[in-house]
């Protein structure tokens, strides 16, 4: 299987591989992956042909669509650190339009179409960000920057926001960068829509999660915080694998509380929920083992 662009795998949560194009000035080679399946070699050829924000935000809309009518939704980005989860949910620049990530195509698109739709039918939009690091809301110097849902009407009140959100964190621009990596971060977006004419109200639930990087860390290597950090990673990320995994094995027993991600994403993982999945891939030949991980997890869930 070739994946130059976007391919979706097959399942129940939709899972997209997306592989970021090489850097410029930065000495990076061609990976290959080997057999993944029985259904024969994954090749990650040309990954400069990667699909654009716009053609990725085209696929995945009628999925932010459904929070207008209901639904909870969860997109999360999964991948090692440097393989563009962040590119992917946030974009490199929010002053330009197109590079919008995620993010904002997504809240921009709900607002367009809400302030749009059948006139019976009223939107209201609230918008919250929460940090998970080490597994919880630490209040000792990293706690969520705010985690209160606040009323927004137009994508440029959630551009504030998000604004807001980032200086108020207690790191510095270099630590935050930093940080990023090793904390799950999560946009939820609140739709709760009233009919006039029938009186009828519901909530949509969306969350859009940059997730962790989820690189393996050299137990012999690390030490203290850092492998504290690395510890909560791996737990959380794990539990999300089980999540879906017993979700897509129709289980009757789906073990959210083993983690706070999954808690906090329960209410769009599973039921009528709808999830999709962003697995990054890293292009350079160095990552191939990480690579080769991402994608183990990605068949797993999928
Ligand atoms: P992560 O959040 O997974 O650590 P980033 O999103 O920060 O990774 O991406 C790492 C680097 O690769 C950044 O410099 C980013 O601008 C660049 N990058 C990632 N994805 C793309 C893409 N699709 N097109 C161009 N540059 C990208
Ligand atoms: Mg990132």
């Amino acid at each position: 299987k070739m994946f130059n662009e976007l391919q979706e795998l097959r399942g129940n949560i939709r899972v997209y591989c997306r592989i970021r194009p090489f850097l410029p000035g930065k000495k990076e080679k061609k990976t290959t992956v080997e057999r993944i399946d029985e259904n024969g070699e994954l090749i990650i050829a040309n990954p400069s042909k990667a699909g654009k924000e716009a053609e990725v935000f085209s696929d995945i809309q009628p999925l932010i669509r459904s929070v207008l009518d209901g639904y909870n939704v969860c997109i999360l980005a999964y991948g090692q650190t440097g393989s563009g989860k962040t590119y992917t949910m946030t974009g490199p620049n929010a002053a330009s339009k197109d590079n919008w990530g995620v993010n904002y195509r997504a809240l921009n698109d709900l607002f367009a179409i809400s302030q749009n739709r059948r006139s019976s039918i009223t939107y209201e939009i609230g918008v919250q960000m929460v940090e998970i690091y080490n597994e919880q809301s630490q209040p000792n110097g990293l706690a969520i920057p705010d985690a209160s849902m606040h009323p927004v009407k137009s994508t440029s009140d959630v551009i504030e926001l998000m604004d807001i959100g980032l200086k108020n964190r207690s790191v510095g621009a270099t630590a935050l960068n930093e940080r990023s990596s090793r904390s799950h971060s999560c946009v939820t977006v609140h739709v709760r829509g009233l009919d006039l004419k029938t009186g009828a109200a519901f909530l949509g639930n969306l969350h859009l999660v940059d997730l962790a990087g989820s690189e393996r860390v050299d137990r012999s290597e690390v030490t203290g915080d850092r492998l504290k950090e690395a510890q909560h990673i791996n737990k959380s990320l794990s539990a999300l694998g089980d999540v879906i995994f017993s979700l897509a094995q129709k289980s009757p027993h789906v073990p959210y509380r083993n983690s706070k991600l999954t808690q906090v994403l329960q209410s769009s993982l599973g039921g009528q929920a709808k999830a999709l999945m962003f697995v990054q891939l890293n292009p350079d030949v160095n990552s191939y083992s990480e690579t080769l991980s991402t994608l183990r997890f990605a068949e797993r869930v999928s």
